[in-house]
């Protein structure tokens, strides 16, 4: 099934969550991007398009100036955000120059997917952007969200991105193989649901536990973005990052994940 979803989707959102961006020490695991941005343009040569929602603002700035850890101040986690996006966004270059792509940054909020103006010089900018073949990298703009204008996680940021590119296909890589009935970093026993229909009915046989170190949104924000896209008619897959080449893998059926399939 997976397979096919890949097969038949010629533009791609995919989303990388904080835990498969670092390392557990929270520095940038460039190997990871060298190997991501080495499938994307595999994909781009198969005549595929990719945008990319990354996250990893926050562990790299704290990574970057080696302070501020521990600091639960909104301005100094801003601030981490404003430095670690630089560092985010050099290894990508570089890791996307070395494969002759060049990538382009938008920083959004909340704010900017209600407004009809905003809204639609976005999706000019990403469909001018990838008709280059430039790469589009979206990350929240952290550094001057506040509550009430963040959307708060990447899942449904990314979510957003793919309804507003029209995208075929949202793949978001996690730390896990996909949605299980309940945590698999709790209970060993857990078993993996390797297709949601009805994600009503998903939520109601699940326990949804904990995030992880550096997660912000946990499976509960996952959920949501299936939610979003499966509604536009649009699959979403949730798979494992940090498998060796996680996306060709999951192409060629090698691994796998949970597919949530679009609503007819
Ligand atoms: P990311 O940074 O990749 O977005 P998160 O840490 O925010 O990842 O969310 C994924 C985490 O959600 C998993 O590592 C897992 O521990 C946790 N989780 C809680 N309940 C479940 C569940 N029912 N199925 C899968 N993962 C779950």
């Amino acid at each position: 099934m997976i397979p096919k979803v890949i097969a038949d989707a010629r533009k791609i959102v995919i989303k990388l969550g904080s835990n498969t961006l670092a390392l557990p020490d929270g520095t940038m695991n460039r190997a990871f991007m060298n190997e991501f941005a080495d499938q994307c343009a595999d994909l781009a040569k198969a005549g595929k398009q990719v945008v990319l929602v990354s996250s990893g603002a926050q562990v790299a700035g704290v990574s970057t100036i080696d302070r501020w850890a521990r600091k639960k101040d909104i301005h100094y986690r801003q601030a981490l955000c404003a430095i670690g996006q630089v560092e985010l966004m050099q290894n990508w270059r570089e890791a996307f120059a070395a494969r002759d792509l060049h990538i382009g940054q938008l920083l959004l909020t909340r704010e900017d997917f209600k407004d009809d103006q905003r809204t639609l010089n976005m999706r000019n900018t990403i469909f001018t952007l990838v008709d280059e073949g430039v790469v589009p990298i979206i990350n929240e703009n952290d550094s001057v969200s506040y509550e009430e204008i963040r959307i708060g996680d990447n899942d449904n940021l990314s979510a957003l991105t793919a309804i507003l590119w029209s995208a075929d296909l949202l793949i978001l890589f996690s730390d896990i193989d996909g949605v299980y009935d309940k945590n698999p970093k709790e209970h060993s026993d857990a078993a993996l649901i390797p297709e949601v229909k009805d994600i009503t009915e998903l939520r109601a046989g699940i326990t949804i536990g904990a995030a992880n170190s550096f997660g912000t949104g946990g499976i509960g924000t996952k959920l949501e973005a299936a939610e979003k896209v499966t509604a536009y008619g649009i699959p979403m897959l949730l798979a494992n990052g940090s498998a060796p080449r996680c996306l060709e893998t999951l192409a060629t059926g090698k691994s796998g994940g949970t597919v949530f399939l679009a609503r007819e």
